[in-house]
Formats: C-alpha cells, sequence, structure tokens
C-alpha cells in the first residue's frame, strides 16, 4: 500500500519536473528578432568602414549576446561577441566596420544573437542574419567652382561646388557651428556661411565638410581670403525715465525680479540669450534650398541708421557702467510708425512676440539666409505668408528694449548673425552672390 503511493508520489514528481523542463525548455523555441539600422534608417546597399551599424535584438526571455563577422570569398572574421548583463528584453548594439579593414566591393555581414531561455542545453535559441553589402571606402570629392573674392569679419560668404557622388551632409563648419549646403537644380551645393563677428582673422578656419551615403567623410580647410575689422564700441544711456516709461513691458519680459533696473538687466542679458536663441532655431529651422531673393535688401525708406551691426555696447545709468552687449542689426529711424518694406522676397516663419526685440518679423529668403524686423508697433503679416521685396510687413515701434521709435533690422546666414551693410549694398550683393549663384538657379 505505501509502496503504491510512494511510488505514485515518485511517478507525480517525476513528471511535475517534466512539465517544468518541458516548460522551461520549450516555452520559447525563437531565437531573437534582429534588425539592422544606419543613422536610424535601413541598411543601404553600400557601407563606408566608419559608417556606425545598430543592431536591434529582442526576445520575450531576454537577449543574452550578439555576435558580429564578416565573410568575403571563403574567409569569415569574427569581429565582435558582445554579452549582455542581466539578458534585457532589448538590446541596441553599435559597431562599425573599421576593424575589418575590408577592400572595396561586396561582403558578407553576420549577426547571431542569443537569447537567455535555457533551450538549446542553456545555450538558448539563436538567430542569425546574413546581409549583402558593398564596402565603399572612398571619400566624396569635392570641387569648389566658385570662392568668395574676401571675407570680411561679421560678413557672409558663397561658395558652389560639385562632389563626386550623392551626399547625406554637406556644408561649412566654422569651428562647431555647421552652415549647410544646399543642392541646386543643376546638381551643384550652394552654401551661405558667416565670418562671425565674434572671432578674429586669426581664428577663423572654415572647414568645408561631405558625408556620402556610405558615411565616407570629406573634411578639408577651406581657403579663403579672411579680412579683419575691429567693431566699435559705443555708449548707450540708460535713465530712470527710461525705466519707469518701460515699467510694464519689463514686467512683462521679466515677472520674476523686483525693480525695473533688475528687470532690464535681467532682460538684457538672460533673456537676450533666450531671445536670440530662439530666432536662431527659427532660422535653422526655417531653412529652404531654393534662393528666394533678388538682388540687394531694401532698408526703411527716408530713414537714418541709428546703430550699427558689431557695436561693442556699454549700457551706463546715470554715468555708472551697468552691462555690456554686442548689437547684432541695424537700427534704421524714420518717422514714429513707419511702414516697414520686407527686404527681399521670402516667406514669413515668424510674428510674434520675442522678449527684448519685442513684436518680431523673420522672413526666410532661401539658402539659410533670413532677415529680422524688431521693435514693430504692428503687424501686417503672419506666419506662413509669402512676401514680396518692399511689401509692407509692419510698422516701426518701441515694444522690446528701444529706447525710441524705430525697426532693427537684421540678416543671419545658417543663424548666425552678420553684417547687414553687405547685403544692403547691391554692388556686393551682385559680386559676392548673384554672379556666383546665376549658374546655379
Ligand atoms: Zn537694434
Amino acid at each position: 500500500m505505501l509502496k503504491t503511493k510512494l511510488s505514485t508520489l515518485v511517478t507525480l514528481v517525476t513528471l511535475a519536473v517534466l512539465v517544468l523542463f518541458g516548460y522551461l525548455f520549450l516555452r520559447d523555441l525563437q531565437g531573437p528578432s534582429l534588425s539592422f539600422s544606419a543613422d536610424g534608417k535601413e541598411l543601404g546597399q553600400k557601407i563606408g568602414p566608419r559608417k556606425e551599424i545598430t543592431v536591434i535584438a529582442a526576445d520575450t526571455s531576454g537577449v543574452r549576446s550578439v555576435e558580429v563577422s564578416v565573410r568575403r570569398g571563403d574567409k569569415t572574421l569574427e569581429l565582435y561577441e558582445k554579452q549582455f548583463e542581466g539578458s534585457p528584453r532589448s538590446v541596441e548594439y553599435a559597431f562599425t566596420l573599421e576593424d575589418a579593414k575590408l577592400p572595396e566591393g561586396g561582403f558578407t555581414l553576420i549577426v547571431t544573437a542569443h537569447d537567455a531561455s535555457l533551450a538549446g542545453f542553456n545555450k538558448g535559441n539563436s538567430t542569425t542574419r546574413e546581409i549583402q553589402l558593398a564596402m565603399d571606402n572612398k571619400q566624396p570629392r569635392i570641387v569648389v567652382e566658385t570662392y568668395p573674392p574676401a571675407v570680411h569679419r561679421g560678413g557672409s560668404a558663397l561658395i558652389v561646388y560639385t562632389a563626386s557622388e550623392a551626399l547625406t551632409k554637406t556644408g561649412v563648419y566654422v569651428d562647431s557651428v555647421f552652415f549647410p549646403a544646399f543642392e541646386q537644380k543643376d546638381n551643384t551645393y550652394a552654401c551661405l556661411f558667416a565670418f562671425p563677428e565674434s572671432i578674429s582673422a586669426a581664428e577663423y578656419f572654415p572647414q568645408i565638410y561631405a558625408q556620402d551615403t556610405a558615411g565616407n567623410i570629406t573634411e578639408s580647410r577651406l581657403i579663403v581670403n579672411a579680412v579683419n575689422k575691429n567693431y566699435p564700441g559705443d555708449k548707450v544711456k540708460i535713465t530712470d525715465t527710461f525705466l519707469s516709461k518701460k515699467a510694464e513691458e519689463l514686467k512683462k519680459i521679466v515677472p520674476y525680479k523686483e525693480t525695473s533696473l533688475e528687470q532690464y538687466l535681467e532682460a538684457n542679458g538672460v533673456i537676450r540669450k533666450q531671445n536670440d536663441l530662439l530666432i536662431r532655431d527659427i532660422c535653422i529651422k526655417s531653412a529652404t534650398a531654393k534662393p528666394k531673393w533678388e538682388g540687394d535688401f531694401k532698408i526703411l525708406p527716408r530713414s537714418a541708421v541709428k546703430a550699427q551691426f558689431g557695436d561693442r555696447r556699454t549700457y551706463y545709468l546715470n554715468d555708472k557702467e551697468i552691462d555690456k552687449q554686442v548689437h547684432l542689426g541695424y537700427d534704421f529711424a524714420s518717422v514714429a510708425r513707419a511702414e516697414v518694406p520686407a527686404g527681399n522676397d521670402g516667406t514669413v516663419v515668424f510674428a510674434d512676440y520675442n522678449g527684448i526685440y519685442g513684436n518680431l518679423v523673420i522672413l526666410e529668403h532661401g539658402l539659410g539666409l533670413n532677415s529680422i524686423y524688431s521693435h514693430l508697433t504692428d503687424f501686417r503679416v503672419k506666419a506662413g505668408d509669402t512676401v514680396k521685396k518692399g511689401q509692407i510687413i509692419g510698422t516701426t515701434g518701441t515694444t522690446g528694449l528701444a529706447v525710441g521709435d524705430h525697426v532693427h533690422f537684421g540678416v543671419y546666414v545658417g543663424g548666425v548673425a552678420v553684417q547687414p551693410k553687405e547685403w544692403i549694398d547691391p554692388k556686393w550683393v551682385r559680386n559676392n552672390i548673384s554672379v556666383r549663384l546665376s549658374k546655379a538657379r
């Protein structure tokens, strides 16, 4: 009796163990899912040695490892074996094929991922994917068709160039600032870039940059005739009358500071930076490939220049120095509430209040060129409108931190403020821009 009971128990336990093992072994019979990407997209056919490939593997039992090898002819080279601690449910593993030192031409990329299940006597299930790729070791070749005659500190320049193959990213770098080039109808690339007023000729080393679809990069020094310029100082006198006149607007811009002076200093420093970043952001994001402007930029008619681009301003309150800033545009004043014309053909990409700039219109003219009109009393256009050169976009005023009624006119290249003097000069625009672009249009 007891024996029978015991044997039943043993049978049951054995069965339970078998079921458990069966469950553990059989519940997951599939290897991880596997996909590849480069630059967040599907892998293209051509791949360069420096292009990053990302393997995305996922499995309900967790991913234990990813192995990468390459095969060329009958030779297989094991490149990487990556173990994932804790076997997460999904992993991303990025690598390049630089170490494989593959010659030009076809090869097979082999990736195997193991899951963390007990299947295969604790080796896990695996998935292997093979993809046929072609190694492309060649850097794109750039031929610059037209160089600028000279680039002045604070000024703009245009280059037009051709490339030996299709490019995914190209333009000019000045330090870490990237000025994108735009492909034109005739397959040339046109790039507007700046010589920022904040650096001197000794620090100015523009680099031309091109990346092909395989991820190969060409970077070379762009030799230009860089002309230095010293920007003069300018005194800006702030009075108590001005602060009390601006009390309401200052409170609107800086509600978290107590006195008008504290509000003014915060607005002129911290808020100015935020406002400038917004302008930069809008300029960069709004850029389109086709040049929309024709010739030089129109300015406020019958006006006087009240302040210049690049002025090193020192601010005084009752003869006491309180702040320093750089003025990034031209101030034009005429009669109060004078009608402000669009400098050139373009698209309105911003028509709203922007802190110290007050009511601000930003136009986009193509190739990363923008113009701005600030301190306006009112708007005659809205974002999305197409405007023609000379079309009235608003009226002058004192919104923002303006002292007297005027329009602050600024020109931006790739989001960097540049000397408007060049863009309002017909001769400069013709010699530096129009004749060089005419081929591309
Ligand atoms: Zn101004």
